[in-house]
């Protein structure tokens, strides 16, 4: 009962754009989701076909059953566990401010109060802002779009995922935005891959990571894209 038994391939989804874990490098998909799924794939013995697409297609694309597995930095929520499974957490994370490098009026999350701020539609760190700090919120399926409005002054600020605005700012950002809002733990979470509600691929997909994690292919990943140990 996967989607793709016809074609006896999985269809994962993949979130268009999260650096460092999915992003597009000239015509494929890269990261440490891409790497870490693949080697999982290979362990389970499976194959498998990507489906990008926006974040919010993803959840909905497994309860449709037009997908077998989600990868997208995905927070392991309680209120998503109703409706998906997860497979054991991969990643740990919280969440950051991102302003333009000459902005100091920003240090902390309490400063956004009246800031015009960019979020990501249908995350947890979009819920979470607009339950917790009132500010002027932009949402914008694409968080790639957000970076670029404050660059070009139409933002003050944007927040998302810490590991995404640190490498957004040491990459892409060329110098112009920087992060900001360490000193805060707002909200600290973990990512899995998710899957279908009561899925049989979810203990399978749990024993590869264990796998490897043991082996050290984990590691070499993490280390590739963070360039630290996990
Ligand atoms: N961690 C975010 C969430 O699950 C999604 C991160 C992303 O932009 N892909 O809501």
């Amino acid at each position: 009962s996967f989607a793709a038994m016809a074609q006896e391939k999985l269809l994962v989804g993949v979130d268009t754009a999260f650096v460092p874990f999915e992003f597009k490098q000239g015509d494929k998909y890269v990261g440490f989701d891409i790497d870490l799924w693949d080697a999982i794939a290979k362990k389970m013995n499976v194959s498998y076909e990507l489906r990008p697409m926006d974040f919010g297609g993803l959840i909905p694309g497994l309860q449709s059953r037009n997908l077998d597995v989600a990868m997208a930095g995905i927070t392991i929520t309680d209120a998503r566990k109703q409706v998906v499974d997860f497979s054991q957490g991969y990643y740990d994370a919280d969440l950051l401010i991102a302003v333009k490098s000459g902005d100091n009026s920003i240090t902390k999350f309490s400063d956004l109060a009246g800031k015009k701020v960019g979020l990501k539609q249908g995350t947890a760190a979009a819920s979470f802002m607009k339950s917790k700090y009132k500010a002027n919120y932009v949402e914008f399926p694409n968080i790639d779009n957000a970076y670029l409005d404050l660059q070009a002054g139409n933002l003050d600020a944007v927040v998302h995922d810490s590991p995404n605005v640190l490498y957004y700012v040491k990459t892409a950002g060329g110098g112009k935005v920087k992060s900001t809002g360490e000193t805060d733990s707002v909200l600290p979470q973990q990512y899995g891959f998710a899957m279908q509600k009561n899925s049989s691929l979810t203990p399978k997909v749990d024993a590869a990571i264990q796998a490897l994690r043991a082996d050290g292919t984990y590691g070499k990943i993490y280390f590739k894209w963070f360039n630290k140990q996990p």
